[in-house]
C-alpha cells in the first residue's frame, strides 16, 4: 500500500472518535471544555493505533521503513501523553453540580469514583510507559522484561481508558460513539494477540534449523538456519527477521537480524552478527541442528522497484549484513548498474568477508571502500569516519540525482551521512537506511 493512503487511515483512524462525537447532538460548552475533552479523546484513539505501530506488521513497516515506523510510534506516544496530561486540567467544569437541565452530564464534571479511577491510573500508567520507554536504554533490565512490561502495560491502559470513556457521564448515551471506541479497542487488542499468540502458532508449522555457525570476524558470526520441512522464507535482499533460536515459538527471546544471504542463493538464511549483549555474546555456544522460529520478512532497506541508475552503499560495522544480501542479489542478477560499497569499520580485524567484497570490486563498475577510524600502520586505504569530507570526495563531482543510497549502521553515523547527502543534493526520497536500533 502506497504510503499516503497509510498516513490518511491513520489520521482517519484517530479522527474518527472526535469526527463522530462532532455530529452529536450535545449543547456547546466554552472552548476549552471542548479542547478538554477532545485531547482526551484523541489521546486515547492514539493510545490505541499504537498497537498497529508496534513495527510487526508487514504492511506498514515493509511500506515505510521499520526506523519510521518506530519514530512514529514514539513521537505519537509523546503526543498522546502530552495530550492525556491536559485532559483533565483544560476543564473549566464544575465538579458534579446537579442541574435538572443537563440531561447529558456536559456542565458537569462527575465524581464517580469508577469511572474517574480508571482514568486516574491509567493516566498514572501512561506517563510511567513512556518514561520507561524514553529511559529504556539506562535502566537496568533486560530487553525482554521490558517487551513483557511494555505489552501488558499498553494492554492495561487500553482497557481501563475504554472503561472510562464507556462510562464518562458526557458522552455514555451516545451508541455511535461507543461502537467507534469498541472497533478501535478490539482492533489493537486483536493486533497484540496476533503477534504475541496467532504468529506463534504460525511459526511452529515452519520450524528452522541452525546448520551452521562460524566465527568471521572479531566479536563476529555467521549464523546460518535451514527450513526444515517446508520451502522457506519470501523475501528481497536487505530484509531483515525476527530471529528465535533455542526457545519456543511463544518465548519473547527473538531479535531483528538482517538477511546477509541473497534470496536467489537458495532456501537457507544466512546472518552476520555481532556481539552485544546476553543473546548475541552467546552465539559462539550454538550448536548446530538447534530449533529456530523466524518472524519475517521486515523492513524496506531493498532495491526492488528502485530505478536510479547508479547505486551507493554506506555500512558502517556489522550494518554490512543487510547490504551484502543486496550485492550478493545484484551480484546473481548480473545488475549492470554502477555500485559503489562504502564499508565503515573501526579496526581491520572487524572487516568480514574482505575477499568476497574485494572479488565484488573486480567487476566492471563496481567499487569496494574499506574505510578505517584506526587503521595499522601499514593499512593503504582511505582512513577515517563517513564524514561530509569523505562523502564530497566520493559523490560531490556526480549528479547526485542518479543515485540510490542504502545506509545501514549504528543510528548517529547514519543521522550524519543522511544529512551530508541531502547537503551534496541527494533527495530524501534517494536515501534508504536502516537503523540497528529498535525502540
Ligand atoms: C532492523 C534491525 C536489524 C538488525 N540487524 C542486525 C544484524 O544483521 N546483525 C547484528 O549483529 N545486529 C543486528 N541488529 C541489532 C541486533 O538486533 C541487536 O544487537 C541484538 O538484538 C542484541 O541482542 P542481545 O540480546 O545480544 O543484547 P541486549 O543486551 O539484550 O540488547 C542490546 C540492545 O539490542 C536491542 N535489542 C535487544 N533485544 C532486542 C529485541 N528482541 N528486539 C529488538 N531490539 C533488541 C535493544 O536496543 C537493546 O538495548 C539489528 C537491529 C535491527 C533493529
Amino acid at each position: 500500500m502506497n504510503p499516503k493512503y497509510l498516513i490518511t487511515i491513520y489520521i482517519a483512524v484517530t479522527l474518527l472518535p472526535l469526527g463522530v462525537s462532532w455530529v452529536g447532538t450535545r449543547p456547546a460548552r466554552s472552548v476549552l471544555d471542548e479542547l478538554a475533552s477532545g485531547a482526551g479523546m484523541l489521546a486515547f484513539a492514539i493510545i490505541l493505533a499504537e498497537f498497529v505501530l508496534s513495527g510487526r506488521f508487514r504492511s506498514i513497516s515493509g511500506k515505510i521503513g521499520m526506523d519510521v515506523t518506530m519514530r512514529f510510534h514514539q513521537l505519537f506516544a509523546r503526543t498522546a501523553l502530552l495530550l492525556a496530561i491536559l485532559h483533565p486540567f483544560l476543564y473549566r467544569l464544575p465538579f458534579a453540580r446537579q442541574l435538572p437541565w443537563d440531561q447529558h452530564g456536559q456542565f458537569t464534571l462527575q465524581t464517580d469514583l469508577g469511572y474517574l479511577a480508571s482514568g486516574m491510573v491509567a493516566w498514572v500508567l501512561l506517563a510511567v510507559l513512556v518514561a520507561m520507554g524514553i529511559g529504556r536504554a539506562s535502566l537496568d533490565y533486560r530487553y525482554e522484561t521490558w517487551r513483557l512490561m511494555h505489552g501488558i502495560g499498553a494492554a492495561l491502559i487500553a482497557m481501563l481508558l475504554l472503561h472510562h470513556t464507556l462510562n464518562v457521564r458526557s458522552y455514555d448515551d451516545d451508541p455511535l460513539l461507543a461502537i467507534a471506541w469498541v472497533v478501535l479497542f478490539s482492533v489493537a487488542i486483536v493486533s497484540l494477540l496476533y503477534v504475541y499468540a496467532v504468529k506463534p502458532v504460525l511459526q511452529v508449522r515452519q520450524p528452522w534449523i541452525v546448520s551452521s555457525v562460524l566465527p568471521i570476524a572479531r566479536k563476529t558470526w555467521e549464523v546460518t538456519v535451514q527450513p526444515l520441512g517446508h520451502r522457506g522464507l519470501t523475501y528481497d535482499a536487505g530484509q531483515f527477521v525476527w530471529l528465535n533460536v533455542g526457545h519456543q515459538p511463544f518465548s519473547l527471546n527473538e531479535n531483528p537480524f538482517s538477511i546477509s544471504s541473497a534470496p536467489k542463493s537458495g532456501g537457507d538464511l544466512q546472518f552476520v552478527i555481532k556481539e552485544l549483549g546476553d543473546f548475541t555474546s552467546s552465539i559462539g555456544q550454538i550448536e548446530t541442528g538447534t530449533r529456530a522460529y523466524v518472524d519475517g520478512p521486515h523492513g524496506n532497506l531493498t532495491i526492488e522497484g528502485r530505478t536510479q541508475p547508479a547505486i551507493a552503499m554506506i555500512a558502517g560495522g556489522v550494518g554490512i549484513a543487510p547490504l551484502l544480501g543486496i550485492l550478493r542479489q545484484l551480484s546473481i542478477d548480473g545488475d549492470p548498474r554502477p555500485l559503489v560499497l562504502i564499508y565503515a569499520n573501526r579496526i581491520e580485524e572487524q572487516i568480514v568477508y574482505r575477499r568476497e567484497l574485494d572479488k565484488f570490486g573486480e567487476n566492471k563498475g563496481t567499487t569496494i571502500i574499506h574505510l578505517l577510524s584506526e587503521p595499522p600502520s601499514d593499512w593503504t586505504g582511505p582512513t577515517g569516519l563517513v564524514d561530509a569530507d569523505f562523502l564530497k570526495r566520493q559523490f560531490g563531482s556526480k549528479e547526485p540525482s542518479q543515485w540510490l543510497f542504502l545506509l545501514c549502521g549504528p543510528p548517529a553515523m547514519i543521522e550524519s551521512v543522511e544529512g551530508n547527502l541531502i547537503d551534496l543534493g541527494a533527495l530524501p526520497g534517494q536515501i534508504l537506511s536502516e537503523r540497528f536500533n529498535y525502540d
